[in-house]
């Protein structure tokens, strides 16, 4: 292998320590306690291990996390009920509504009302309409993770050719606008992309978003280039979870590349920290 790895897990993990640093700071000066809500809609196991372990990694910085659980047959008037009140609470800086919800209920309706100075999870109509504009307030966490590790590690972006492959709300698109943002050629393919190996050849920075076990072939990444793979993937009959990248044959081309696990995974839930920091002291009036 001659990439560099890119070590979401260690670097997620300074991240956080520098965020217990900042939270103990608040506490003292300014009596501020960083607060997320997380609001759970059903029972859906993984998305009920997901909001379990955001609420153990704001325990663990110092911030306070409370999980409101609301029956899988709630009506739209009920969960924006719920989402009224933490708007309208002080002492709630962040709020995050658990995606998916149940099928009945229109998901951006709910999000749209969740106040955007509280919108820490960056994907209501308003924060991404602000993103579009170059005025985010807060960025969905998975790309604004990839974007935080480049930088972490000293990769420039700006002037870069950049391929996002993958165009959803949550990830593929923000990432997209989050490098032109930073001045890269940007680059979005999809599903109906045509000669998707050739404009993958062309990226310096290329963003895999796509969901699909090793799609992306090692022969497709050009010599040189940055990888990040949010993939997430699970394979019968491997032990273990593997990205949207054919990792072994695009490390051997690749100047750096993120691990599945242990990449741009990690960085999410410390982004959405960091973003609920961020709310809290913009809601206090501090600057930090
Ligand atoms: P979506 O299913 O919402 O989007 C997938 C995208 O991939 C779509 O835009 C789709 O195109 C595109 N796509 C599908 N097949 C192909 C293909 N053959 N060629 C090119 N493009 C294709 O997925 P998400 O964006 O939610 O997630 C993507 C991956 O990232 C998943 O593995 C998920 O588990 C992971 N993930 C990881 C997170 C983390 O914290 N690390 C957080 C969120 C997601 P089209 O629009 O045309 O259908």
């Amino acid at each position: 292998m001659t990439a560099q790895i890119l070590d979401g897990l260690q670097t997620a993990k300074t991240i956080r320590a520098e965020l217990a640093e900042e939270v103990v700071q608040l506490k003292e000066k300014y009596g501020v306690t960083p607060s997320l809500s997380v609001v759970l809609v059903g029972e859906d196991p993984a998305s009920v291990t997901y909001v379990s372990m955001k609420k153990k990694a704001c325990l663990q910085v110092g911030m306070e996390s409370t999980i409101h659980e609301l029956p899988a047959d709630s009506t739209q008037e009920q969960v924006k009920a719920v989402l009224t009140k933490l708007n309208e609470d002080p002492k709630i800086h962040g709020i995050l509504v658990q995606h998916p919800v149940p099928k009945h209920l229109d998901e951006n309706d709910i999000l749209a009302h969740v106040d955007v100075n509280k919108d820490v999870d960056g994907i209501s109509v308003y924060s991404l309409g602000k993103l579009l504009l170059g005025e985010a307030n807060f960025v969905a966490c998975t790309p604004l993770g990839m974007i935080v590790l480049l930088d972490r590690y000293g990769i420039p972006i700006q002037g870069k050719r950049a391929v996002v492959v993958g165009r959803s709300i949550i990830l593929g698109k923000p990432a997209a606008l989050l490098l032109l943002e930073r001045h890269a050629t940007v680059t979005i393919c999809h599903s109906r992309t045509v000669d998707l190996a050739d404009v993958c050849r062309e990226a310096d920075i290329l963003v895999a978003a796509v969901g699909k076990a090793e799609m992306i072939k090692g022969d497709w990444i050009k010599p040189g280039a940055v990888v990040l793979d949010a993939g997430y993937n699970r394979v019968p009959g491997r032990d273990k979870d593997v990205g949207d990248v054919e990792f072994e044959a695009a490390a051997e081309r690749a100047s750096y590349i993120t691990p599945v696990p242990g990449g741009v995974g990690p960085m999410t839930i410390a982004m959405l920290l960091r973003n609920t920091v961020e709310a809290a002291k913009k809601a206090e009036g501090i600057l930090q």
